[in-house]
């Protein structure tokens, strides 16, 4: 039976087909109208996890993963809402130039994205990760920024989902899942991912990229999650 591809469509095609609206609050329209537009965050703060996993870099986020960013996250990532990675990527080049400040250390700057699991990006047809990287890389060069992005971690593991662990058993679910692949990158490396929960997945990127002998500066996401017990 052939697979209903909704992340195929282009937008306009997706209005005729889904009638779909403003992915953050639902009026007619644009995929993303321009209150919503207007409402995203401009700004990035340190986002540090509770509990820390010990030595992660410093981790950069824009914002709460509530509300509008929320539905804009899992709008593009589990619908295919394509038209969503320019805004989104808008604001993780936001965070990194945040970060960039914050850190000082110079350019060129490498955003390394979190691994994206192979079933899920197969079976989604689309790498919604790596495509909010390449926007945000494309963002910052246009601002004069010297920013690239390299694939340079792969899962080597199955992971099994996460949403009911703990921040331990997180951690534990991730140990050693991923290892860096292919050439050294030069430059200032930036660990990329849509939303930081415990940190256990940006620690065990940058536990990848240090066992490959890659230093990592910090951590760019999206969103954090508040504080969960
Ligand atoms: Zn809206």
């Amino acid at each position: 039976m052939p697979q209903h591809r909704p992340d195929r469509l282009s937008d306009a095609a997706r209005e005729l087909v889904l009638g779909s609206g403003c992915a953050g609050c639902g009026v007619p329209g644009r995929v993303l109208c321009a209150d919503c537009e207007a409402f995203l965050p401009r700004r990035a703060s340190l986002a540090w996890p509770s509990p820390t996993p010990r030595g992660l870099a410093p981790p950069y986020a824009a914002g709460a993963y509530d509300d509008l960013l929320k539905a804009l996250v899992n709008q593009h990532k589990e619908h295919g809402v394509l038209a969503l990675a320019g805004p989104l990527g808008r604001v993780l080049a936001d965070v990194v130039h945040v970060l960039l400040a914050d850190l000082p250390g110079g350019q060129p700057v490498v955003l390394v994205p979190v691994p994206s699991r192979g079933a899920v990006v197969r079976q989604r047809g689309h790498d919604p990760l790596l495509r909010l990287a390449r926007e945000a890389a494309a963002r910052l060069r246009r601002h004069g920024v010297a920013a690239t992005v390299a694939q340079q971690l792969v899962a080597t593991a199955r992971v099994q989902d996460q949403s009911r662990l703990t921040a331990l058993e997180r951690a534990v679910n991730l140990d050693r899942t991923m290892r860096r692949r292919g050439r050294t990158p030069r430059g200032r490396v930036v660990v990329v991912d849509d939303v930081l929960t415990t940190g256990s997945t940006a620690r065990e990127a940058q536990r990848a990229l240090e066992a490959g002998g890659v230093q990592v500066t910090g951590i760019a996401v999206l969103a954090a999650t508040r504080l969960r017990r």
